[in-house]
């Protein structure tokens, strides 16, 4: 999977910046349940070329990690990164959970089940009333 130079240029500044100094894991489960810390999980990620599709598509993107710390790092911005990836690069769809969002935003769009109301022209005059 071919990731952007953007999300690699995202996750080299974490990898350089971050600390370790574990401000951010403590109030985020998702970060509990797939790293030690975000330097290394960004550094695995640029080392493998590569990332388990259920890692970015986990973080809530709520940017509490970045209110809580001192380098103001945006692994929100990352991940989010990586997701927009994911779905242009993957020749298939990254998660199968992600199924009915798909159908959702093709079938919404499709005119089967669209609907518009174009009006009836100029309102009567008994309308206008
Ligand atoms: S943006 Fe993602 S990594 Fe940061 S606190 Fe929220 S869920 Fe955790
Ligand atoms: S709060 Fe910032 S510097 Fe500290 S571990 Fe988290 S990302 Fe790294």
């Amino acid at each position: 999977m071919k990731f952007s130079r953007h999300t690699k240029a995202l996750a080299k500044n974490i990898v350089e910046n971050c600390t370790e100094c574990g401000r951010c894991m403590p109030d985020c489960p998702f970060l509990q349940a797939y790293c030690k810390s975000p330097k290394q999980l960004f550094q695995k990620f640029l080392d493998d070329g590569d990332i388990d599709p259920e890692i970015p598509y986990s973080c809530l993107l709520c940017a509490h990690c970045t209110r809580v710390c001192p380098q103001q790092l945006k692994l929100d911005e990352a991940f989010y990164s990586m997701r927009k990836d994911l779905i242009k690069n993957s020749r298939k769809r990254p998660l199968k959970s992600l199924r009915g969002v798909y159908f959702h935003q093709r079938f919404s769009y499709c005119s089967l089940f669209t609907t518009v109301n174009k009006g009836h022209g100029k309102a009567t005059s008994k309308e206008e009333k």
